[in-house]
């Protein structure tokens, strides 16, 4: 090898191995109890520093739109795969190819395009009151909207992106016309108006207004820790179809590279190690998600609510189908 050529490799050399240890920055929306301590695992194992802020989603990726190439975040954490959809969308992202986090994340979790990635699952699933119901009596989401449910029926607003999230799912399935008609269905079955938040929906399942609503697991559990003798159980819908559109609703928490990352190498780094056995359990378990990573086993808590088959539509829709799923909800009356 001529001296020249040598002296070229080993620059890179160098150059790699610094990018290596140099600090990563994150811009989570995940907050500082969840990470930190995944964070404080990393810097022992690698010796590699992590800068992080924590901020509500829509704040972090006006942040970053708004610092361009001077940004000083190489990876974005948030939770939703709308939200990470829409970062992809407004270029903040970059493409990584990494054969671990290929092997790691099942390919509906992650983007097609390879610039998002999910860390943890999050189903979004029936919970029903167990004094009133038997498993027997639920099926399926759409199930929701047949006039046996009249009145019995208690959902989380419309505003949030999680049921935006579900029904955008549910575009992919049935298509608008159908789709529309299924939530017409749930409105004229509620109970009392929509609720602000999971657990306010929950509540009211638990203390005879309605009998059953759509939300997310961990909303359950952090609930029936607090009170363990309410009259709630999980029910997971949509078992029994045959085609990858059936199965429960899932969504991510999950992170990409920044477009302008300073250490996009050390960013590549982290996601990788936060997808490997190791941190898997350590990023699901403290917020009751579902490890992403298959080869992972979940929480005890989660493993007592039973396996359940996920719907196989990859993420993504989620975000492009948002639009059409917002006017969809406003025009069948879920506000
Ligand atoms: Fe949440």
């Amino acid at each position: 090898m001529k001296t020249k050529q040598l002296l070229a490799c080993l620059t890179l050399a160098a150059v790699s191995l610094s990018a290596i240890s140099a600090e990563v920055v994150v811009y989570s929306a995940r907050n500082e109890q969840l990470i930190k301590p995944l964070f404080d695992s990393y810097t022992r194992d690698t010796g590699v520093q992590i800068k992080f802020i924590t901020g509500a989603e829509g704040p972090l990726l006006e942040r970053l739109k708004a610092e361009g190439q001077n940004s000083p975040a190489d990876v974005l954490l948030t939770v939703d795969a709308g939200n990470l959809w829409h970062a992809a969308q407004q270029g903040l992202l970059r493409p990584l190819q990494s054969k671990i986090l290929q092997d790691n994340v099942p390919a509906h979790l992650r983007d097609p395009a390879n610039e998002w990635f999910g860390l943890s699952v999050r189903a979004r699933t029936l919970v029903y009151n167990s004094s009133r119901l038997k498993p027997a009596d639920l099926s399926t989401y759409e199930d929701l909207a047949d006039p046996k449910w009249k009145a019995r029926l208690c959902l989380r607003s419309a505003k949030k992106v999680y049921n935006q999230s579900l029904v955008a799912m549910m575009i992919t399935e049935h298509g608008e016309p159908k789709t529309e008609n299924i939530v017409k269905g749930w409105v004229s079955n509620l109970a009392t108006a929509p609720f602000a938040d999971d657990t306010k929906a929950m509540e009211a399942v638990a203390n005879g207004q309605c009998d059953v609503t759509i939300v997310n697991t961990y909303y359950f559990g952090r609930l029936m820790e607090k009170s363990p003798h309410l009259p709630l159980a999980i029910y997971w819908p949509n078992q029994h179809l045959g085609s990858k559109h059936a199965g429960v609703h899932v969504n991510i928490s999950g992170a990409g590279v920044t477009r302008h990352a300073k250490n996009p190498l050390g960013g590549q780094k982290l996601i990788e190690w936060l997808s490997s056995d190791k941190a898997q359990n350590l990023f699901a378990d403290n917020n009751l998600e579902f490890p992403v990573n298959p080869k992972v086993k979940p929480d005890a808590t989660l493993a007592g609510w039973g396996s359940f088959k996920p719907n196989q539509i990859n993420v993504k829709e989620a975000g492009s189908l948002q639009i059409q799923a917002v006017k969809l909800m406003d025009r069948a009356g879920y506000k």
